[in-house]
């Protein structure tokens, strides 16, 4: 009888587990006992040998009693469920990776210096945040100026073709700065993230100056990875998927030490699988982050005076701790849906949701700015929308993606609703939270999209009127269900046609939607005290539009005589002067804080009235 035991670690999660006893349990050729214990469950076989190559890997690297893993053989997600090729990875390692228990680290680099770049989502760059802080233990320092890099990190994104575009554009200049560098071998290129996940090995295949590919759930791999490319001078890939790795023990260092806002992630992965998108195979299964963890990050960044905090995920309101089971009684009677909306997948209980989530986080301290992106329209249930309403610091904005206005067409991308589903939604939102600023996603020229359907959103666009939007043409990415069964039949002048009617309808509503605001006072959170405009300031709406002000010093309070310089951090009361497509102008009028600015906005109101009457 032999014994495996695999203890918890990032890269193996719950389904590999699962996977795994399943394989244990169908690879009988009635020789070797064996006994599997995985997390306390126990899956014992008699007279069984273990045939497929996956096992016996796991099987040389537990049956010896040593935790030295061989991982160049190491199976990820895909061997496991589909039993597919075996996974190849350009890396021999004879050492145990960071992420299993008492891990050995790579030595430290002596002073390497790395430098990163970001595209796409605010995601990626809280992801290039994370690799930092890991980098950053592991003993490398950070340098802003590329030709003094050791190391050049890329966070790449793969939603559209033509955001790789833009890495394979930018991976051929930094070729060409390698060959040109003074050190051979240097700098070490990384790519890192979605793009990683989805290309892994051909990256490195289509342009050889990549020497480390990582996948979004490989950070902690990164010291490894580079001191294998360092020492081997080969290619290091890790693009393991996982199940439970939420980053939730790091703290991610911030680029831009001098902001006052931080991104915090909340979540991770997609299971949501609308038909067009990628994300769901580059980021894997949805898990979320422990509260505690998330609360824990917060009271940090408050102590450093941090005044906005924007909580992160694919899908972040689909938030869910199962970390607790305490949790678990609080949301089986809700439901956890927008009012009328159906899931075309099967409902998850239990776990503490993200209106749960909202309700503490907006409690660490009350001046400080909760915001959230990117949310799915059909997790926004009232018990979300209510503690959006009633808290103070969380602000009154609701990204809405919709994708089209078409119902057909929505059912073609799997959302899970119909076009008068989601104009319910805009309205039960506007009548719990009213002013909410509303902005969305849309996809123009999606598979079988029609002229009619077209027509719709534009008149979805019409009547929801959103302060801001990102409007995209429709770009066929492999793996997903639209590539394996729908037609791209849309010609790309079509799409670019259709494309251009929605942003002109979007411009046009904006005067409507913006004209309102003139005239009225705002809070506003001072983000930049320099700005191109010399003496002018730039701050942000509760709703995330940017204002800009002049700068001068302002009463420190609405009825202090005494004035002050308006620095980044503040909140400053200002009136809104004028408006141009994507900002404000305005007159800053007084400091203020989130907690007394409605108070002070009502008395001022009352004076006005009493001194009307
Ligand atoms: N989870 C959010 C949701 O469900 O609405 C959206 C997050 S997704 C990372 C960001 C946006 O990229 C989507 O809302 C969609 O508009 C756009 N997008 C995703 N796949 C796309 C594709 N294949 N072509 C064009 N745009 C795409
Ligand atoms: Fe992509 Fe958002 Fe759909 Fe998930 S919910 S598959 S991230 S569009």
């Amino acid at each position: 009888m032999k014994t495996f035991s695999i203890f918890r670690n990032h890269a193996f999660g719950k389904i590999q587990q699962r996977a795994f006893s399943t394989l244990l349990r169908d690879n009988i050729d009635r020789k070797t006992s064996a006994s599997c214990c995985i997390h306390g469950n126990h899956v014992t076989q008699t007279e069984c040998n273990i045939s497929s190559n996956n096992l016996q890997f796991w099987s040389r690297a537990f049956s010896s009693g040593t935790k030295k893993v061989d991982l160049s053989h190491v199976p990820d997600i895909k061997d496991f469920i589909k039993s597919s090729q075996p996974r190849i990875d350009h890396v021999n390692l004879d050492e145990v990776p960071p992420y299993l228990e008492n891990a050995v680290y790579a030595p430290p680099p002596n002073g390497k210096t790395v430098y990163f770049e970001m595209y796409g989502c605010q995601m990626n760059v809280n992801d290039g945040e994370y690799a930092w802080a890991i980098l950053k233990e592991a003993g490398y320092m950070k340098t802003t100026d590329i030709n003094m890099a050791d190391v050049i990190m890329l966070v790449t994104c793969s939603i559209r073709e033509k955001a790789e575009d833009k890495i394979w554009n930018r991976l051929k200049q930094l070729k060409s700065h390698k060959q040109n560098y003074h050190t051979p071998g240097y700098p070490k290129i990384g790519i890192l993230g979605c793009m990683a996940e989805r290309l892994k090995k051909k990256i490195v295949e289509k342009e050889k100056a990549v020497d480390i590919v990582a996948g979004p759930d490989a950070y902690r791999d990164l010291p490894r990875l580079l001191e294998r490319a360092t020492t081997d001078s080969t290619t290091a890939i890790n693009t393991m998927l996982s199940v439970d790795e939420t980053y939730a023990d790091i703290m991610p260092v911030r680029f831009d030490q001098e902001s006052k806002t931080a991104f915090v992630s909340i979540m991770r992965g997609c299971d949501n699988m609308c038909s067009y998108c990628i994300v769901p195979f580059t980021r894997g299964r949805e898990r979320s982050r422990p509260v505690t963890s998330i609360l824990e990050e917060i009271r940090i960044l408050s102590e450093q005076g941090i005044k906005q905090v924007n909580l992160l995920g694919q899908n972040v309101n689909s938030y869910r701790d199962l970390s607790e089971t305490q949790h678990s009684a609080v949301e089986v009677n809700t439901g956890n849906m927008s009012r009328g909306f159906k899931t075309i997948y099967k409902p998850k209980h239990g776990g503490l949701r993200f209106a749960d989530l909202l309700d503490k986080v907006s409690q660490v301290d009350p001046e400080m700015r909760i915001r959230f992106i990117s949310p799915h329209p059909k997790d926004f249930p009232d018990e979300v929308l209510q503690i959006i309403s009633e808290r103070e610091n969380i602000c009154k904005q609701i990204h809405l993606p919709a994708q089209s206005g078409s119902s057909n067409v929505l059912k073609l991308m799997r959302r899970g609703h119909t076009r008068e589903d989601y104009l319910n939604l805009v309205e039960r939102i506007r009548t719990l939270i009213p002013g909410v600023v509303l902005s969305t996603d849309i996809i123009s020229g999606f598979c079988g999209e029609t002229d009619s359907d077209h027509e719709d959103t534009l008149s979805l666009m019409n009547l929801v009127k959103y302060e801001y939007a990102f409007l995209f043409k429709y770009s066929m990415r492999q793996k997903t269900h639209a590539y394996h069964k729908m037609n791209d039949d849309v010609p790309e002048e079509i799409k670019s046609q259709r494309l251009q009617e929605v942003i002109q309808v979007y411009q046009d509503v904006l005067p409507t939607v913006h004209q309102k605001t003139v005239g009225k006072t705002l809070l506003v959170l001072i983000e930049k005290d320099k700005t191109k405009v010399p003496n002018t300031v730039q701050g942000r709406t509760d709703g995330n539009v940017k204002v800009f002000i002049p700068n001068y010093d302002v009463a420190s309070s609405v009825t202090s005589q005494n004035t002050r310089t308006v620095c980044t951090g503040d909140y400053i009361a200002v009136e809104v002067t004028s408006y141009k497509p994507n900002s404000y102008r305005g007159i800053p009028l007084y400091h203020s804080s989130v907690r007394s600015f409605r108070v002070d906005e009502q008395k001022q109101r009352s004076e006005k009235l009493k001194s009307a009457v």
